[in-house]
């Protein structure tokens, strides 16, 4: 299938060969729904937690005690991690320079996500020596289910100047994991790496891949990841898309968390399983309150909302080709023209865990229509499986 000009072609830097997802025993069940067997692994519904604006990141005195706010990341948690949390550890040593805390002072983080866990081994870095997690539960959670690209897609910032705050922290964060993955960082050096990312060329109206924001664009202006690409790409399918190549950095979230985990135990900080119904249940001098979604209770922050990711974890792929990620709009041809978001990829493949198909970004939805779960695993296949060419057996 040739869906590209001459002139890409001619003009391409790059003719890359990559092998394609495979699922052979793809299913849709009598209702036209996926079903959850061989190839897909499972399929994952899960939350990210957005805030209206920028995240919270403050810090404030009530009488002895200082709270810290570190949440509202949405789908750009990983990608904002180390700035955010710098940014909240200087805040606090404002406060505890004004309160004339010393390095025993107790600390409660609440919240066990990568905001909570990290910022508590960067408090321990910086000298403290009592601290506890407290956290609901550290399983199932967005920091967990993520899918680990670093790119400035899925934030709900409202202006110009918000939107540079937060590429601001993205920056900072890219350097962290520069650092990470030369060996140099104070916390983990490990689970993150370069990767290529593959999106559309085509203009609106046109079909196949559409042009994209892969949200990795303020990194390459800024000359910090290389200046995307134009070429083409060849799936072993034998589907072949003029599309731009983007490079950026890839984290492996199961890695990086047990990495966590493991430096936590070394140095003695506890996750205390428990649910905080109150900030004002918590007693000791400093607060951090990294509790995602559960913010918009325990802060009564209101800007504070869901927006639902759908992903299917694949098995038995042939991963050790399928280092790269793909994130397009894509139209399909002959179908009836789409108006997705430009900065939302229909066409999402990233090769975390066993590899993982998705993604859904829905807002103000907090996951529980199971039937409209069903028909957008349905959707996510479907549309996959135009770009990657694999059958899909009847059942
Ligand atoms: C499908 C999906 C894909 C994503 N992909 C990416 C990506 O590619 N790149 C990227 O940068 N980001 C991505 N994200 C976003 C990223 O995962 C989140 O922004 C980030 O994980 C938020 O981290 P967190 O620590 O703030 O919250 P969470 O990981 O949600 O952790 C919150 C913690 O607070 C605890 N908690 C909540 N309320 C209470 C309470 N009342 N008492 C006690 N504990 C409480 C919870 O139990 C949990 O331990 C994705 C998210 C999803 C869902």
């Amino acid at each position: 299938m040739a869906l590209f000009s001459s002139q890409v072609v001619h003009s391409a830097p790059f003719y890359d060969q990559l092998e394609a997802v495979q699922l052979d025993d793809a299913h849709f069940d009598a209702m036209g729904r996926v079903e959850a067997v061989g190839d897909i692994d499972r399929k994952v519904v899960c939350l990210r937690p957005m805030r209206k604006g920028l995240p919270e990141i403050s810090a404030e005195s009530l009488g002895e005690q200082v709270r810290v706010h570190l949440y509202g990341h949405g789908g750009s948690g990983w990608t904002l991690l180390w700035g955010s949390v710098d940014k909240a550890v200087t805040l606090f040593e404002e406060k505890a320079r004004e309160h004339e805390f010393n390095d025993q002072v107790p600390i409660t983080v609440i919240g066990a996500g990568c905001m909570g866990k990290a910022v508590a081994l960067s408090l321990y870095h910086a000298g403290y020596r009592s601290i506890r997690i407290i956290a609901e539960q550290d399983s199932r959670i967005a920091s967990l289910n993520s899918t680990g690209y670093l790119a400035m897609v899925s934030l709900a910032t409202e202006n110009e100047t918000e939107k540079k705050e937060a590429e601001q922290l993205a920056i900072e964060t890219l350097k962290g994991y520069q650092r990470v993955d030369s060996g140099t960082h104070p916390i983990i050096n490990e689970g993150v790496h370069l990767i290529d990312v593959y999106s559309g060329l085509g203009k609106e109206g046109e079909e196949g891949p559409l042009e994209t924001y892969t949200g990795i664009e303020p990194f390459a202006e800024a000359g910090l990841l290389p200046k995307p690409e134009k070429g083409v790409v060849e799936f072993s399918t034998g589907v072949s898309y003029p599309m731009q190549k983007f490079r950026t950095y890839f984290m492996d979230t199961a890695v990086i968390m047990a990495a966590f985990d493991r430096e936590l135990r070394t140095r003695n900080i506890p996750v205390i399983h428990k649910t905080v119904d109150s900030l004002d249940d918590i007693k000791t001098n400093v607060v951090f309150n990294c509790s995602g979604l559960g913010a918009g209770k325990l802060n009564h922050d209101d800007r504070v909302y869901p927006n639902m990711g759908l992903l299917l974890d694949l098995a038995h792929q042939p991963l050790n080709k399928l280092d790269y990620i793909i994130y397009t709009r894509y139209q399909p041809p002959g179908a009836p023209k789409r108006s997705s978001p430009v900065d939302k990829a229909d066409i999402y493949f990233m090769p975390r865990g066993g590899g993982l198909l998705g993604a859904t970004f829905i807002d103000h939805n907090d996951g529980s229509d199971t039937a409209l779960n069903e028909a957008l695993f349905t959707r996510i296949l479907r549309e996959n499986r135009q770009f990657f060419g694999y059958p899909i057996n009847p059942h």
